[in-house]
């Protein structure tokens, strides 16, 4: 065959690739010769895919640490978004935060909903995208972050965990509106968003709108200063949409409701939109 490439050539090429210690490359190698081999890969296109192999190595491993360390509870993506589920969603503008550009001006992003349109959802693939991208990561609830904040006081660690708290590129506080939180703790986490105002990037996401933010820290003004550095320099993304997390029953709502013997007509009621 014309060009095939020699077993001395494909060995010296293996020796390199684990002495540059590059094992995605390395065991996507035999494939990408066979296809050049075979006429189907341009040198260009060749080097691009053992390249890529290796970057997508290099890539899970940052993101299997990153699981470890960072607390993220799963890791989601934007593949796994369906857009056309949530059509209040720009997907020019989701898929162009997931670039990160906002982590290098040290902005913050913050989701806002009612429960089950994917906010967890997009802090997650936020943040699962920050950590392939080498940067380092946090996840808490806001009740998480409050709790770690009260045990290093009660520690007198208090400056020490905030200082912690401040390494991650991209900091994820999720649920914020869910549980009630008590003065101490929203005073510690205004310290926290004060000290990571314009220094680093903080991914938010509440069910509440800014308006009920006072009753949730229990203090107005303090919510007003809170909000202010929180929305100085970021992007807001309102998701107004139904629950994921419900479309089955709309799914089997649609399937009992064609049946007719199942109900008594008095029980019939229009298609609902969900809450
Ligand atoms: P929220 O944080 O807004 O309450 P989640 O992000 O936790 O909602 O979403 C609930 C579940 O539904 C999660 O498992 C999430 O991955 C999934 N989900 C939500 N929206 C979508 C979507 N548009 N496409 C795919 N999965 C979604
Ligand atoms: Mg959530």
């Amino acid at each position: 065959m014309r060009g095939a490439t020699t077993a001395s050539v494909r060995d010296k090429l293996r020796a390199q690739l684990a002495d540059l210690k590059m094992p995605g490359a390395l065991e996507a190698l035999d494939e990408i010769l066979a296809r050049v081999d075979g006429g189907t890969l341009h040198a260009a296109a060749a080097l691009d895919a053992l390249l890529g192999a290796q970057i997508t190595l290099r890539n899970n491993r940052r993101l299997q640490a990153a699981m470890r360390s960072s607390r993220l509870p799963a890791a989601k993506t934007l593949t796994d978004f369906d857009f056309t589920f949530q059509p209040s969603l720009k997907r020019e503008q989701i898929e162009s935060l997931h670039t990160l550009g906002f982590v290098e001006r040290k902005e913050n992003v913050i989701l806002l909903g009612p429960p089950g349109v994917g906010k967890t959802h997009l802090a997650l693939s936020l943040a699962v995208a920050a950590a392939q991208s080498g940067r380092r990561v946090y996840y808490g609830t806001l009740a998480d972050l409050i709790t770690s904040l009260e045990e290093a006081q009660l520690s007198g660690r208090l400056t020490h965990r905030l200082k912690t708290l401040m390494f991650p590129a991209l900091l994820v506080v999720d649920e914020v509106g869910y549980l009630p939180i008590s003065r101490t703790g929203a005073m510690m986490f205004f310290q926290l968003i004060a000290r990571r105002y314009e220094r680093a990037s903080t991914v938010l996401t509440s069910n509440k709108s800014f308006e009920e933010w006072g009753e949730i820290f229990g203090d107005e003004v303090m919510a007003a200063a809170l909000i202010d550095r929180l929305v100085h320099h970021s992007h807001i993304v309102n998701i107004r949409g139904n629950s994921y997390r419900m479309r089955h029953h709309a799914d089997l709502a649609q399937l009992i409701q064609p049946a007719p013997d199942r109900s008594p007509p008095r029980h019939r009621r229009p298609a609902r939109q969900e809450a």
